[in-house]
């Protein structure tokens, strides 16, 4: 029962928030949201405690096929950056904002980016490519991802200039972005050998979640002296990130997306 502690601790603050928002502003919107979120969490990590090899991609799965399947094409919230800029602009604390304020703009003080190892409904679909490690060394075009963040802002605001931002068309926007980005996202995979190629150059969602996650609470950490300098951790890696040393600043820090690979392959558990 022990080893189940975090999984039961995990559903009980969600679920504690549900009951409490739900109370507060007697919106089940909240109740339903953060129930669903805590009850998959704890499933995940205890089936991850159990030993079970995918427990991560099934907390992916419920997660983002919730997010994606429900809040946006069924209920019709655009759950993307660009919803986030039009809920904020309209002073409306939708869904949109709600999300990115817990997910990525505060929360990864908290857990860094787990929403992109956990939860990413675009992430969910790469993962299952075949390039599960990078076969070529990391590219410098990580400054596409401020190109991706201006754009979606200019969109937005060219949207609010004209009069056309409004609920029917940041619906349509959604299932257009989510296309681009799962064609991009799977055509950059392929040539360029790496599942998550799009999280590292394209996404603009990384313009809050890199500094973020920079101060995050939680983190893999390296006992550096039990470390044997064996090198399993780096070659498991998907983001490149070098988890033997332990420092804040270590290269590829803000990349980290928290998948554990990295303590599983280590020999002498120097990864905490
Ligand atoms: S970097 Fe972007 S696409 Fe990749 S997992 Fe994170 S939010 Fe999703
Ligand atoms: S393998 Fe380790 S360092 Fe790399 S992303 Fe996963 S948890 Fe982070
Ligand atoms: S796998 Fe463990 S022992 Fe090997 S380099 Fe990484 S942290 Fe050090």
């Amino acid at each position: 029962m022990k080893k189940y502690k975090s999984a039961i601790i995990l559903f009980a603050v969600f679920e504690a928030i549900a009951v409490s928002l739900w109370l507060s502003t007697g919106s089940l919107f909240y109740l339903r949201y953060f129930s669903y979120i805590g009850c998959t969490l704890g499933i995940g990590l205890a089936l991850s405690a159990a030993g079970w090899k995918y427990a991560r991609e099934f907390v992916q799965f419920c997660v983002g096929s919730y997010m994606l399947v429900f809040l946006g094409l069924i209920c019709k919230e655009n759950m993307q950056i660009e919803g986030f800029w039009y809920y904020l602009f309209s002073g409306v604390l939708g869904a949109g904002v709600l999300h990115y304020a817990i997910a990525k703009i505060f929360g990864p003080l908290l857990f860094g980016r787990g929403w992109c190892g956990y939860a990413c409904w675009t992430a969910m679909i790469l993962d299952l490519l075949p390039h599960k490690k990078p076969a070529n060394p990391r590219k410098n075009i990580g400054w596409i991802r401020y190109v991706m963040f201006g754009l979606s802002l200019a969109l937005v605001v060219l949207l609010m200039c004209l009069g056309k931002a409004n609920k029917t068309n940041m619906f349509y926007l959604f299932v257009a972005g989510n296309v681009v980005y799962y064609v991009v996202g799977i055509v950059l995979a392929l040539v360029l050998k790496d599942n998550r190629a799009f999280c590292k150059y394209i996404c603009p969602i990384t313009v809050f979640l890199k500094p973020m996650s920079y101060y995050s609470v939680l983190r893999v950490k390296c006992d550096e002296s039990k470390c044997i300098q064996c090198g399993k951790c780096l070659e498991v890696c998907p983001m490149e990130v070098e988890v033997n040393n332990n420092a804040r600043n270590r290269k590829n820090a803000t990349e980290c997306i928290l998948c554990q690979k990295c303590k599983k392959a280590c020999p002498v558990k120097a990864l905490k």
